[in-house]
């Protein structure tokens, strides 16, 4: 079996060490949210970014309250896509501003949105603008409901090609198609909608992009935008930054997007500019904790399988990759019986699911690996434990332990 790519270990701050060793068995897995770095990194991304642009949380990739409160400090707002987001976001950071986005809202989640406030929707289709501006009208909110018309572009350079998850640029069910615009912004600039106030425009196209490439693509939102013909005082150019699963010690080079977005600002002094990323604020600060449960051999190959699996973790699943993980080594063997170990370099881990797609890394480098060592995977604070199902094979549920400076390892 070949290793490659040559995968860096991710390394667990010592709080999560800590907290990772000090667990009894019964209390893995866990997941593990280091709330120190998640500020750091959160401080950092922010101190990239000018002033004119605003830093929107998309609360899909890990909406733990206690993540949400984490992040309060350094965000404008916040970017939700139910009405299940909405009342969530609202009760666990209240009376932060809020974006209603996302396709296939109901009236009921329109109009609870409008009583409570919400400040911006974006609004994903023709349907959509006509529901909203008639909920509007009945519900009055006393002032006007601010719209950005999401669209999907085409942007025209490739920009979107090496994206891991492209929602924009081909055929797909989200935002408006561009050729419809002339069509949309008339009720919105001719008095049809009068509760309505169109802010301006939006479009999250793709995850997974380099710093360049988001930079690119956030030119041609912008271009885009401000050749409609109309006044727009925002233009959200979305989320998406890339998270290397390949290279967990890496980051989005926020520097130079942050110098990039600084000079698309210059040359639009009338527009805010916003971003909603999610995954890069959060998939660095959780890890997800295991022990090794049993260490074998098959045709040739080892295979350990740890306490838990892909219903908790279920990121490598979904997105086909290997999870990042640091063994933690433990000595003690408390058992009567002898302790399995792993004879050669490498181990694919497993979960305790009865199916062959139940694999968290394949071939990771694990020398003498034992039952008993504990596992910590890395970037597990996005699109992993809200993302996976739960209930497949009724193994109990992980714990979750949010360490905070008291926990040490600031
Ligand atoms: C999912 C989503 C985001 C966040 O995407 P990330 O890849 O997590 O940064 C932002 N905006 C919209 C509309 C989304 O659907």
């Amino acid at each position: 079996m070949s290793q490659e790519p040559p995968m860096t270990l991710p390394t667990p701050t010592p709080a999560v060490r800590d907290r990772v060793l000090t667990l009894s068995p019964t209390e893995l897995p866990a997941y593990v949210y280091d709330l120190t770095a998640l500020r750091e990194h959160a401080a950092q991304v922010r101190g990239t970014l000018p002033e004119r642009v605003e830093l929107y949380y998309a609360a899909k990739a890990n909406p733990e309250p206690e993540i949400l409160a984490a992040l309060g400090p350094y965000v404008d707002g916040y970017e939700v896509s139910s009405g299940g987001e909405l009342a969530h976001v609202a009760e666990a950071v209240p009376g932060r501003p809020l974006a209603f986005g996302g396709p296939g809202k109901t009236p009921d989640e329109i109009r609870t949105a409008l009583e409570r406030g919400v400040e911006r929707f974006h609004v994903e289709s023709e349907h959509d603008l006509r529901v909203l501006a008639e909920l509007a009208r009945r519900v009055a909110p006393p002032t006007r409901v601010g719209v950005l018309l999401r669209f999907n572009l085409a942007v025209a350079d490739g920009s979107l090609a090496g994206s891991s998850l492209a929602m924009g640029g081909r055929p797909t069910p989200f935002g408006l198609d561009p050729t419809r615009a002339p069509h949309v912004l008339r009720p919105l600039t001719d008095g049809t909608h009068p509760h309505l106030e169109l802010l301006g425009v939006h479009a999250h196209l793709a995850s997974g992009l380099d710093a360049s490439r988001q930079l690119s693509v956030a030119r041609s939102i912008v271009r885009w935008a401000t050749g409609l013909g109309v006044p727009v005082a925002e233009v959200n150019v979305g989320g998406g930054m890339a998270v290397d699963y390949t290279r967990p010690e890496s980051r989005f080079d926020w520097q130079a997007y942050g110098e990039g977005l600084a000079e698309l600002v210059d040359s639009h002094p009338e527009l805010t500019l916003r971003i909603e990323p999610g995954r890069a604020l959060t998939a660095y600060c959780g890890w997800y904790a295991t022990e090794v449960l049993d260490v074998k051999r098959s045709h040739g190959e080892e295979f350990a399988v740890v306490r838990g699996g892909t219903h908790h973790l279920r990121t490598p699943a979904t997105k086909g990759h290997d999870q990042p993980c640091s063994v933690l080594a433990v000595e003690e063997w408390p058992h009567p019986w002898p302790r399995p170990a792993a004879e050669g370099e490498y181990v694919s881990l497993t979960g305790q699911l009865c199916t062959p797609k139940d694999l968290l890394a394949r071939d990771t480098r694990a020398p003498g690996l034992r039952a008993g060592d504990r596992v910590a995977f890395a970037l597990a604070g996005a699109y992993a434990w809200n993302i996976s199902h739960h209930d497949f094979l009724m193994h109990p549920r992980p714990g979750f332990h949010f360490l905070t400076p008291a926990d040490g390892g600031v």
